[in-house]
């Protein structure tokens, strides 16, 4: 039976939402559906220009409303879809459900859409049934659309994914956050950088007692500065307990999900029956704005030469673009600046490792509000229209 387009739209006016939002515009989504939306905040206020017959927000905590969509869209957040989505089946509602928080990516009726690596996965899922349809970790969607050639060909023994992840995978506020600190640490020392006879050690000197001494109102977000510093610590400490309940080895949750998604969207590890490809590093927050970045290190599980990878890499979608690796074209567009707003997934610096000729080394720039948050969701309500 086709599936209806009432389409409900909740956490449009956030950071992935927004985005999501340009992105249906761009590509003429809205011209196939009838979309609702919803707020957790201003129900009754003013619809987005999108709108069409429905031009007032409803309440996103209205079950009754919810339950009209055939397709409901939510980049609101865990906390949202750990209180509503139970509700919504429960009063009996069988629409799809299609989101961009993690709440259910793990369950074992959810699937993790990334259609350009797993579309064979989500149409095997899709005949079958299935109606719970999570983007994944921004991280792991980067990852996976720059060198998920490598997994499909099988060359995988392992890899490690060494992070340097943006400002907005937090959302909104974060953005705002880091660029109100940078602006508050040129304040500090504004006069002593005017002068070009000032002495660099009392800027810097001043720079750090401004980073230590910032309120806690000037840090909600991140709970420390990141204007000029990094954290190396991103989700929850998942503790020290065994790997594979999500609860161990001093690991972020961050970290947990490079190989617990990885395996998942490729449709391969223990539910699956078949064996998973170890996948582990480490999760940091960097003070860029947008995209999030990765260096990658692969122990192959046969010798192939790097131009064959290159070409292999480059080969695997339309949105890949792989960036020799010389300094020139590396600075130039092997950057967050020079990726952001692009859905090209830039991967370069490929090249053998000292390790061995097994070892291999890459790094990624994709940008996780496209690839990693907005796109794979229009994307899966276009494969449900079509269905
Ligand atoms: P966000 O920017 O914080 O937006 C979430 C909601 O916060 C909005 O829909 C809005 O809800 C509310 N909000 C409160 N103050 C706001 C403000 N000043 N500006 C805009 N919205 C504001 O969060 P997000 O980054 O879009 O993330 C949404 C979900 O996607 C999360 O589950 C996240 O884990 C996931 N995700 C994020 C990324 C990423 O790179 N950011 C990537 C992949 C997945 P109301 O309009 O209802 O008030």
């Amino acid at each position: 039976m086709k599936i209806g387009n009432l389409v409900g739209l909740v956490g449009w006016r956030g950071m992935v939402g927004s985005v999501l939002l340009d992105r249906m515009q761009a590509e003429g989504d809205f011209d196939l559906i009838e979309p609702v939306f919803f707020s957790t905040s201003n129900a009754g206020g003013k619809a987005p220009a999108q709108a069409k017959n429905e031009t007032t927000l409803k309440d996103a905590f209205d079950i009754a409303a919810l339950k009209k969509c055939d397709i409901i869209i939510s980049a609101q957040g865990g906390d949202y879809t750990s209180e509503v989505f139970p509700k919504l089946r429960s009063a009996g509602w069988s629409g799809h459900w299609i989101d961009a928080a993690s709440t259910l990516r793990m369950k074992n009726d959810a699937i993790i859409i990334l259609d350009p690596v797993n579309l064979p996965v989500i149409q095997n899922a899709l005949g079958k049934g299935g109606k719970n349809w999570i983007g994944g970790n921004c991280t792991v969607s980067c990852m996976l659309m720059g060198v998920g050639a490598l997994y499909k060909a099988g060359l995988v023994e392992w890899m490690t994914s060494m992070t340097y992840q943006a400002a907005s995978g937090g959302g909104a506020q974060h953005m705002r956050e880091l660029l109100t600190q940078f602006g508050t640490l040129n304040a500090e020392v504004k006069g002593l950088l005017d002068d070009p006879k000032s002495a660099i050690l009392e800027i810097d000197r001043k720079v750090l007692a401004k980073q230590k001494t910032l309120t806690a109102a000037q840090t909600t977000n991140f709970g420390v500065p990141l204007g000029g510093n990094l954290i190396p610590w991103i989700d929850k400490d998942l503790g020290l307990g065994k790997q594979s309940d999500e609860s161990g080895w001093g690991m972020s949750r961050e970290e947990w999900k490079g190989s617990a998604e990885t395996n998942k969207i490729l449709g391969q590890g223990a539910a699956f029956g078949t064996a998973e490809t170890p996948v582990d590093g480490f999760c940091v927050r960097v003070g860029a704005m947008r995209c999030h970045s990765q260096a990658l290190t692969f122990k192959l599980k046969k010798n192939v030469a790097s131009a064959d990878l290159e070409a292999l890499i480059a080969a695997d979608n339309a949105w890949v673009k792989v960036v020799p690796n010389n300094r020139e074209a590396s600075m130039r567009n092997l950057t967050p600046v020079a990726v952001t707003g692009t859905l090209d997934i830039a991967v370069g610096r490929i090249r053998k490792l000292a390790m061995g000729e097994q070892y291999v080394g890459a790094f990624t720039v994709g940008d996780q509000l496209l690839w990693g948050a907005a796109e794979p969701l229009r994307r899966m309500l276009r494969i449900l229209l079509a269905a």
